[in-house]
């Protein structure tokens, strides 16, 4: 079993005033990356300070706390947990004092021998307080046998596995580190004299910070007082980007992997209609997250975009999240039809994606409660058949629909009048460097050992 997960954002800032303030302007944009739990860890040169809570980043921190967080290096994380394991325990940044002074981590992504790492480090006399497998990396540097921080850091990544991007900060310098493989975004930009370091470039608009690339795969990035950003390549560059990203996990305005999330999720949308085109009365999206799908499933087909269905975007989240009725009440709570335009009308609901199933039944429902004559479904990806292992919050295999039942089937539970996934070659299709990403939810090719 390997449920230890990490999806999150992460940022760094180094050699600017105020570090934190950035910091925290880039947890904000990247808010939908992760709304359990947010943390920053700021250091003055002579000491880290670090503050993390359960809620979102306009709840956690408060004008005074930020006032008190002074220094030119800090680094930033969102939590993104999967229901039930919302402990604060597991808020990062994670904070220790060691032989070399102190160090601060944020991570996104996963390891996939975070188990086995642990447990050969239990074996050793390490105790741990948290069930996140990013303290794996605060034992690995503190045990290693190496004198300087950067040769800790490199000892410890040689021995984890899988997915991530990982910030350290020390309390002088800031590390930026990328799995050889790609699989999470990692970018830098120039702000200021200074630096920012982000999970989506997204952050960088908000702190009107200007991007300068991508850390490589197999990369990282030591930031020093005095020095140009030193870059070393710690293994040979895989790329494996994680699909998914593109799909559905982004920002649409942000840049990630080389190339525009908005343009590739038009694509996805124009493939939809490609490989099925048919006739229907208006395209509606389910929003907010399929409107650039529908957009250009739209302009391909040149059938009417609609906005259908509302979202209520004032609610919360629901502590009773867990059990799958309340699923479907969520899904009533955030979605509602406009009546009168769907009345009678033949529907083409766009949705980037198809995990559980439940947000596609209850959207059938609802739209034929509403009047709908037809509602053909279209799912801007291919049938999500297998769990991710390098960091998208997915649940176990069997509770995906598309794991237990084939497309007419799911059809058939959706009451929908058709269903239709995008193909795999067309998902390729979408994207500029088609060799370089990682489809293994769809696929089930994973790179390491599961
Ligand atoms: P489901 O109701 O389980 O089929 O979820 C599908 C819906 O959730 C789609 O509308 C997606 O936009 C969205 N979605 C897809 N993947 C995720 C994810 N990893 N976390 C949260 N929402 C997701």
């Amino acid at each position: 079993m390997r449920d230890l997960k990490e999806k999150c954002a992460v940022v760094g800032v180094f050699g600017v005033k105020s570090a934190a303030k950035i910091a925290y302007l880039g947890l904000y944009a990247m808010q939908h990356r992760g709304q359990e739990a947010t943390g920053l860890s700021v250091s003055d040169g002579e000491k880290i300070s670090t503050i993390k809570n359960r809620g979102l980043v306009s709840m956690v921190y408060d004008e005074p706390m930020m006032e008190k967080l002074d220094g030119e290096i800090a680094i930033g994380h969102n939590r993104y947990s999967t229901a039930g394991e919302d402990s604060i325990l597991d808020a990062q940044p994670v904070y220790a004092r060691y032989s070399l002074g102190e160090i601060a981590i944020a991570h996104n992504g996963n390891f996939t021998n975070a188990l086995e790492v642990r447990k050969a480090l239990i074996d050793d006399g390490a105790i741990f307080g948290s069930s996140m497998d990013t303290e794996n990396l605060i034992h690995l540097i503190a045990k290693s046998k190496e004198s300087l921080l950067r040769l800790r850091i490199l000892d410890a990544l040689q021995q984890v596995e899988g997915a991530y991007s990982l910030l350290f900060l020390s309390r002088t310098k800031l590390f930026a580190a990328r799995d050889p493989n790609g699989f999470r975004p990692l970018s830098i930009a120039k702000i200021g004299d200074g630096y920012m370091v982000a999970s989506e470039t997204c952050a960088f608009d908000l702190a009107s910070a200007t991007f300068e690339r991508d850390i490589e795969p197999g990369e990282m990035v030591i930031f020093e007082n005095g020095k140009k950003p030193e870059s070393i390549r710690f293994a040979k560059s895989d790329p494996k980007h994680c699909i998914f990203e593109h799909v559905y996990f982004a920002r649409p305005d942000s840049f990630l992997f080389g190339e525009s999330v908005y343009a590739v999720r038009k694509e996805l949308g124009r493939f939809l209609w490609e490989e099925d085109p048919i006739d229907a009365d208006m395209v509606i999206p389910v929003p907010d997250s399929s409107i650039p799908h529908a957009i250009g499933y739209s302009q391909a087909s040149g059938l009417p975009f609609e906005l259908g269905i509302i979202r209520n975007h004032y609610i919360g989240r629901t502590f009773i999240e867990p059990l799958q009725e309340i699923r479907d009440l969520k899904v009533k709570k955030k979605l509602s039809p406009i009546k009168e335009l769907i009345h009678g009308k033949r529907l083409v609901i766009v949705d980037d994606s198809i995990v559980r199933g439940t947000t596609s039944k209850k959207i059938v429902s609802l739209l034929k409660e509403a009047g709908a004559k037809e509602v053909h479904m279209r799912i801007a990806s291919p049938a999500i058949t297998f769990p991710c292992y390098y960091g998208i919050d997915t649940p176990h295999q069997n509770e995906l629909i598309s794991h237990r039942m084939a497309s007419d089937e799911i059809r058939a539970y959706l009451k929908a009048d058709s269903l239709r996934f995008l193909s795999i070659e067309a998902l390729k299709k979408s994207v500029q460097n088609r060799g370089n990403f990682c489809l293994s939810c769809f696929d089930g090719r994973y790179f390491h050992n599961i």
